[in-house]
């Protein structure tokens, strides 16, 4: 134990937990604070778990005040693309207003360091690949918008009152705890991998490839697959190179190396074994072609470093699929 404690907004959901995870084996003690709409109390195994509305600054005072953090992680955000086209506004208030309501409860209690879960959907649509972090930023929906008025507000709130702060702007989050423990659970999933694994599993129907007419050597859509430890890792580097290094960062969190849809698709059949049932349908609206980071400034920053290769993804999510049949 280094005897810290940790606030960890959205610490019941996907990248939430696992950093949760990596957190407690760093020493620190994570307190999860989550409203559980779309977070999960049975993922929360590293700390305290206190429920609450992230637009609520007075609830979120009242936890800082019980457990006093010394930093705030935060990950509780809304991030169906598709949703927030329906409902933009609820992807401004929960998103948008939910990090003003955090930055107000911090600065009363003079907490002046946050980490914070960014999306590589503030970029829009490239041009140019792979994508630095001083590529246009031209997010193309409300949930990209919703984003980038996250990192606004973190930035200027950290530049008024010398706040350090970390933007991590993860490209697609992938796999599972190794051991088991926790893993992703998202209702309903759209994600590529789960979905691919559930149709695996026969849990789901047969994946449905969005477009295969993309200007990509098969047609399907490149991404950058990233463990969701190696994430969790570089979040518990942040903290200590902010200890160090006072300010704000803005750092691309990916591996570096692109995977077509059909890819993901053969490595997964390998690695489960099982025949995956496909049916290709239109191209799904917002979707980029090709989607690579280049993250060779976390790199530098931290010394931080991607190990999991997209195998070790699938098969850390393929047994998280078989073991919580999510
Ligand atoms: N995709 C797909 N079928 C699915 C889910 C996703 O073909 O059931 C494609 C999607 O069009 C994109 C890639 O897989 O090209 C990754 O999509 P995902 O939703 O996992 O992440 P995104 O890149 O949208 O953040």
């Amino acid at each position: 134990m280094n005897g810290k404690t940790i606030l960890v907004t959205g610490g019941a959901g996907y990248v939430g937990s696992h950093t949760c995870k990596a957190l407690a084996q760093a020493g620190y003690t994570p307190v999860t604070y989550d409203s559980l709409i779309r977070g999960h109390r049975e993922l929360v195994k590293w700390g305290p778990l206190e429920i609450g509305d992230i637009c609520d600054a007075a609830a979120i005072a009242a936890v800082i005040k019980k457990y006093k953090p010394s930093a705030v992680m935060h990950f509780a955000a809304l991030t169906v693309v598709g949703e927030s086209v329906e409902q933009p506004e609820m992807y401004q208030r929960t998103n948008a207003g939910g990090t003003t309501a955090l930055v107000q409860a911090m600065l009363e209690h003079d907490i002046g360091t946050i980490v914070v879960s960014g999306t590589c959907a503030v970029y829009g649509i490239p041009r140019i690949t792979p994508i630095t972090e001083d590529t246009l930023i031209a997010p193309i929906n409300p949930y990209g918008h919703s984003k980038l008025m996250m990192e606004r507000i973190v930035a200027d709130a950290g530049a008024a009152s010398n706040g350090s702060w970390v933007i991590f702007r993860y490209f697609n989050a992938a796999g599972a705890d190794p051991d088991g423990e926790t893993g992703e659970w998202h209702e309903p999933e759209t994600h590529l991998i789960p979905n691919i694994l559930r149709a695996a599993a026969g849990i789901g129907a047969p994946l449905q490839v969005f477009g295969d007419d993309y200007p990509t050597p098969d047609g399907t859509c490149v991404r950058d697959y990233i463990h969701v430890c190696d994430i969790a890792r570089a979040h518990v580097a942040a903290l200590d190179y902010l200890e160090s290094h006072p300010g704000g960062n803005i750092f691309n969190l990916g591996s570096e190396a692109g995977y077509s849809v059909r890819e993901v698709i053969d490595t997964a059949r390998r690695v489960t074994g099982k025949p995956i049932p496909v049916t290709v349908e239109p191209r799904r609206p917002g979707d980029s072609a090709v989607l690579v980071a280049d993250a060779s400034r976390v790199k530098k920053a931290l010394g931080w470093r991607p190990q999991a290769t997209l195998e070790q993804q699938v098969d850390d999510a393929w047994r998280w699929v078989l073991k919580s049949g999510y």
